[in-house]
């Protein structure tokens, strides 16, 4: 086994240097690896916790192959990178994990659903096009009824490139690029949950969680561990998350999103092939955190355990509307006087409407609990600017 381990000569590199790097960090900084971050930001979240920084542009194929060059394993934090560099990377001998044709994969929607149905496994039914003259031939051929959801093939994040099209004024609205459109879900849950597997083939996953969304945002705001669901649901969501991971022999963790249709049934939504904002709490509230447990994948080690230590909900911390400038975190003193809550900050200086910039995990005895908490830091804590 390779010695990543208090090495300089052994380089970690991570294409993404925003929040999700920096709680990647706090873990290389444990096990003293030696990690070199490439962003294009230079006070970029990763800046100062990481060995070397580089600012650069990720999506660039010249910037990642001279960044990667020196490095022995790659990784990611942001799925929207040059993966023609990171593949020319890998037949260098270099160990791109997540591979880097998985994260070309799933960076197309399209070509992402392709896959769950060449699998079986069960999505909303959908079919993909190149333009908007196709879809409305292809509307007919299929006989497909408003309402339905239509999504772009590409750069969609955080719910932009996504629209709900209940009558003919919102047809009118889907922009001339490739897309999908699928069947509206009568959701009753949406769930998520991050599953790894390592190198040796092993997988596991963390215990699903509930997400809550912001109204107006259509961004995540709460997430709760574990999902209020039947344990045979929870399985059955765990066993299909493992089963994507084994068909996509994905090194690395895979963050699923799922829904809980009206009718008991589960549809995989989407996929991220990095650590993601869902799985947060595992911090906190599990004996593993999905940024432990994606390293160990991707540097060859045994996954660990994702065993629920206590129940916890999570808090999206997002500027306030009407804030936009440096930022100042209202109530932030009062509210870390609540037993069992723990405070991320992702160290942006700028806040503005709805950009997240931290989050706050709680803990308790009961998820009831946790979630009465997760109230109250919301109705505390303001990211407002000063
Ligand atoms: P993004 O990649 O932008 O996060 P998603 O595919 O996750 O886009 O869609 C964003 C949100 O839109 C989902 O969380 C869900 O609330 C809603 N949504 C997406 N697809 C459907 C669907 N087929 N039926 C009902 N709601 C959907």
């Amino acid at each position: 086994m390779e010695n990543y381990f208090s090495s300089k000569d052994k380089k970690l590199g991570i294409l993404g240097g925003g929040q999700l790097g920096k709680m990647l960090l706090d873990i290389t900084r444990r096990y003293d690896l030696y990690t070199k971050v490439l962003d294009p930001s230079a006070d970029a979240p990763c800046a100062t916790g990481c060995k070397e920084f580089v600012q650069g542009n990720f999506n660039d194929y010249d910037t990642v192959m001279a960044f990667g060059a020196d490095c022995d394993v790659l990784t990611i934090e942001i799925e929207s990178v040059n993966t023609q560099a990171l593949k020319e990377l890998q037949s260098r001998g270099k160990h791109v994990f997540p591979q880097p044709e998985i994260v070309e994969l799933i960076q197309n929607k399209v070509l992402q659903k392709q896959f769950y149905a060449d699998n079986q496994l069960p999505t909303a039914p959908w079919f993909g096009f190149k333009n908007k003259a196709e879809m409305k031939k292809k509307m007919e051929k299929h006989s497909f009824h408003l309402p339905f959801v239509w999504k772009a093939a590409t750069g969609g994040y955080d719910g932009r490139g996504v629209m709900v099209i209940r009558n003919m004024a919102d047809l009118e609205k889907i922009p001339d690029i490739p897309g999908l459109i699928e069947e509206l879900a009568a959701i009753q849950h949406e769930i998520a949950l991050v599953a790894a597997r390592n190198q040796a083939g092993r997988v596991a996953a963390f215990p699903p969680v509930e997400m809550s969304f912001h109204p107006v945002a259509n961004q995540v705001e709460y997430v709760f561990c574990p999902a209020k669901l039947s344990e045979t649901k929870l399985e059955e969501a765990s066993q299909l998350a493992l089963s994507l991971v084994d068909k996509l022999g994905i090194v690395g963790v895979l963050a699923v999103e799922m829904f809980v249709n009206q009718n008991g049934e589960i549809w995989i939504n989407e996929c991220a092939p990095r650590v993601h904002n869902s799985g947060h709490l595992t911090i906190e509230a599990c004996i593993t955190s999905q940024f432990e447990q994606h390293l160990r994948a991707i540097l060859g080690f045994p996954l660990g355990s994702t065993q629920l230590i206590r129940p916890a909900v999570m808090v999206n911390l997002t500027g306030e509307e009407g804030f936009t400038g440096p930022v100042f975190y209202e109530g932030a003193e009062k509210m870390l006087a609540t037993e069992g809550a723990y405070m991320h900050l992702y160290g942006k200086t700028e806040t503005r409407p709805f950009r997240k910039m931290g989050h706050v995990t709680l803990t308790a005895e009961t998820l009831e609990e946790a979630r009465e908490k997760a109230l109250k830091v919301k109705e505390i804590l303001k990211v407002k600017s000063v």
